[in-house]
């Protein structure tokens, strides 16, 4: 995994819902943590799984990986014998589908420098699949218009689209410690509709440093989340209600805490964490 573009695939949720958070995070070092480590490793073993069961030669990369255990070879060895039952089903619709692993996907038609990498492509005639392995279990990662994905579909599509003949995107989570394998399909054309209509615009606002701030679920993905003033504003609004007696609450009211007050407890454990390094 190379170094990350200011407005990379990983963090895209966040900056095209809060375009002005990618400058504000631009100068705060990337901490490496330990799960992010740990995703390395099973993508690094991922990586070699695969090119063994399509019979590319592949040094075995175990007794350098910095995590190892029997969860991971198993997820390994379960993501290899999915991408090979998918290259079965491209098959059957293509004779000479192409398998890519650790694909570098350039998307910098729309979004500036921006670039990832796709885990492992099939490129057949009608549809062109990008699966993207997930190790981390914290987070269940929804597929349905997943910004990241939808980004290296169009990197995808922009190396690929006219050499074959491709309707349809579908791109996969894959997520085996959540059992998540999910998929979300999408007419090409629908994909360039959203990325000149939505994406580009957006894009060229974050790396402008322009937008408006806007909280949310992805402030947790944020560098900045223990200072960001509209952070705190929108969850010091919120907490105003402490100040009112419980019994005084409205029905409605309740209703409209408990809607927030997951937002706000991580917005406070952010603060306290911050505030005791
Ligand atoms: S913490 Fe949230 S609102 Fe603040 S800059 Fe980051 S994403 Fe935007």
């Amino acid at each position: 995994m190379g170094k990350h573009a200011l407005l990379s695939a990983s963090s895209s949720h966040r900056w095209l819902n809060c375009p002005p958070s990618a400058r504000l995070c631009e100068s705060y070092e990337d901490k490496s943590s330990e799960y992010a480590a740990e995703g390395t490793s099973a993508h690094m073993l991922c990586e070699y799984k695969l090119k063994v069961a399509l019979g590319i030669r592949a040094k075995d990369p175990t007794a350098d990986l910095s995590f190892y255990n029997a969860e991971m070879e198993d997820c390994a060895n379960g993501y290899a014998v999915y991408i090979l039952e998918l290259v079965e089903m491209a098959k059957q619709s293509c004779a000479d589908p192409v398998v890519l692993i650790e694909q570098r996907l350039d998307f910098s038609k729309y979004v500036e420098g921006g670039f990832g990498t796709g885990d492992c492509l099939v490129i057949a005639d009608g549809t062109l699949h990008i699966v993207d392995y997930k190790h981390g279990q914290g987070v269940l990662v929804e597929v349905e218009d997943n910004p990241q994905m939808k980004l290296y579909a169009l990197g995808a599509l922009e190396i690929f689209d006219g050499i074959y003949d491709i309707d349809t995107v579908s791109m996969t989570i894959y997520q085996p410690r959540r059992d998540n394998v999910s998929t979300y399909t999408v007419f090409k054309e629908s994909l360039y509709q959203w990325a000149e209509e939505i994406l580009k615009p957006t894009a060229e606002l974050a790396y402008a440093g322009d937008g408006e701030f806007n909280c949310g679920e992805w402030c947790q993905f944020c560098k900045v989340k223990h200072e960001c003033r509209a952070r705190a504003e929108r969850n010091l609004e919120l907490a105003r209600y402490d100040f009112k007696l419980p019994p005084l609450l409205e029905d409605d009211e309740v209703e409209d805490i408990l809607g927030k007050i997951d937002s706000l407890i991580s917005w406070a454990n952010d603060i306290k964490n911050y505030a005791l390094q």
